[in-house]
């Protein structure tokens, strides 16, 4: 038989309010431990929470992103369970009622366009964190537990189960992960875990529309953990069925080192988590003026800005894509060309030589030695035919250590390309009379061997002649 693979994300995001959710308490990250905290946050008896705006104004815009509905009565529910990083024994989330329900996102998996459905959004406080002495908790002698990211405010976006590949499961994540940046309501640190998925997978055999059994492997925070995690989880599921096995619900940890999922407990029911509304909240009220003012505060989102590029500045695709996939790019990317620099040509050296250097030092665009409005300035030096495309390789390379301007690069180096045909032709004459044998078989009808003699004058005139004119001239000198 063959099966088939239905997947669903849990993507649960840090919000970047400086304070956390229901307290005044900050949330930066790496703070000695248990500093940020206080008694509503410890969950000590007698406290109040209390709301912080910030947190619904960033839940909405997520929903509307998101293309979702913002439902205008929303309330908070209390999950109860028993961990040690959860001091109130209970998290404060949303049941019932969530900020956001039904929206989608297009994704776009080699060239194939997708909708994944968005079952809801919903707000909820963070857990703390456990330090373990050794690696897991199975091999420490202590554990110490640090509430500083007790009450730090999250989103919970639960997909419906619409994916059918570990690959479209990761694309699904980027998506999500670069319209969080875009609306600037989350950092998306994933190695801080400022994003990270449940992943949800059942196989079913093709054709049928039930679903199967499915795993769940909770607190994944990198793509390659999304993919490797659900290939590994689909491969043993299918194993499991054809050798005529029966598959449990459960909760499976990933570990990354030895590439595997483990099995962690059998999964809990919602009712398991005994949901009551918590009492000392008040229900969230948005009004339709104000949902309308959110819409209209939103930035131009990934896709728009991906046709935007596509239309009006002549980009690909495929190389809009790219540019938009993150909101820095497709930020460097605009500055970039704003003063008239070549969009195709910007598109070209950002995917290009930029992203290969940065990539070698592990830097990110923001960090990028070379800013946006240098690369412009750059790219219309070649535009003007000031320096040649290889000449800008080595002007880039020294921008990445100079802060001087291409310009003033270009003039104290003295790589101003050769346009004067009176002075690249001494060299084009010495050449044809150097090589005889390329002239020849030129001469002879094979008019590839131009090539050679082009190079031979590029590398006379150490690259500063201009291509164009080198070829001119020589098919003038030969072809007579
Ligand atoms: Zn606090």
């Amino acid at each position: 038989m063959k099966y088939e693979a239905v997947i669903g994300l849990e993507i649960h995001s840090e919000l970047k309010t400086k304070t956390k959710i229901f307290c005044g308490c900050a949330t930066t990250f790496g703070a000695e431990q248990n500093t940020h905290v206080c008694p509503v946050c410890l969950g000590l008896p007698g406290v109040l929470p209390v709301i912080n705006k910030r947190v619904v104004e960033f839940a909405i815009r997520a929903g509307l992103a998101l293309n979702c509905t913002i439902n205008k009565f929303s309330k908070f529910d209390r999950k109860n369970y028993y961990y040690p990083d959860l001091p109130k024994n209970f998290q404060t989330s949303q049941y019932d009622l969530p900020i956001a329900e039904k929206g989608y996102v297009d994704i776009d998996v080699d060239g194939q366009k997708k909708r994944i459905r968005i079952t809801r959004i919903h707000m909820e406080e963070d857990a703390g964190k456990l330090v373990h002495s050794g690696n897991t908790i199975k091999d420490s002698a202590t554990s110490n537990v640090d509430y500083n990211r007790t009450g730090v405010p999250l989103i919970e976006i639960v997909s419906e189960p619409d994916m059918a590949t570990p690959q479209e499961a990761r694309v699904y994540m980027e998506k999500v992960k670069s319209i969080l940046e875009y609306i600037d309501v989350s950092n998306c640190r994933m190695e801080e875990g400022n994003l990270r998925a449940d992943l949800n997978v059942s196989l079913r055999p093709v054709g049928t529309t039930a679903l199967g059994t499915k795993a769940e492997m909770k607190n994944i925070n990198s793509f390659k953990a999304v993919e490797d995690a659900l290939a590994y989880e689909i491969q043993r599921q299918q194993e499991v069925l054809e050798d005529g096995g029966h598959l449990v619900q459960e909760t499976r940890t990933w570990d990354p080192d030895k590439g595997i999922t483990l099995s962690m407990r059998t999964k809990e029911a919602a009712h398991d988590y005994r949901y009551m509304p918590e009492p000392d909240l008040v229900p969230i009220v948005t009004t339709d003026e104000e949902i309308a003012a959110y819409r209209k505060a939103l930035p131009e989102l990934p896709d728009a800005r991906r046709q935007r590029l596509e239309t009006e500045d002549g980009l690909s695709s495929y190389d809009a894509g790219i540019i938009t996939g993150s909101r820095e790019l497709a930020e460097y990317f605009d500055a970039a060309i704003v003063d008239g620099a070549d969009a195709k040509l910007t598109a070209n050296w950002m995917m290009g030589d930029l992203a290969k250097n940065l990539n070698a030092e592990g830097k990110t665009i923001q960090d990028s030695p070379v800013d946006a409005k240098r690369l412009g300035q750059m790219i219309m030096l070649i535009s003007k035919g000031t320096i040649s495309s290889k000449i800008a390789k080595k002007v880039f390379v020294e921008m990445w250590t100079s802060p001087d301007a291409p310009e003033k690069i270009v003039k104290d180096k003295g790589l101003v390309q050769i346009t004067d045909t009176k002075a690249i032709e001494g060299i084009v004459d010495a050449v044809i009379a150097a090589n005889p044998k390329p002239v020849a078989d030129y001469k002879g009808g094979n008019t590839k061997a131009i090539g050679a003699l082009v190079g031979q004058v590029m590398k006379q005139s150490k690259g500063k002649a201009n291509p164009g004119v080198v070829n001119q001239l020589l098919k003038a000198k030969l072809d007579t």
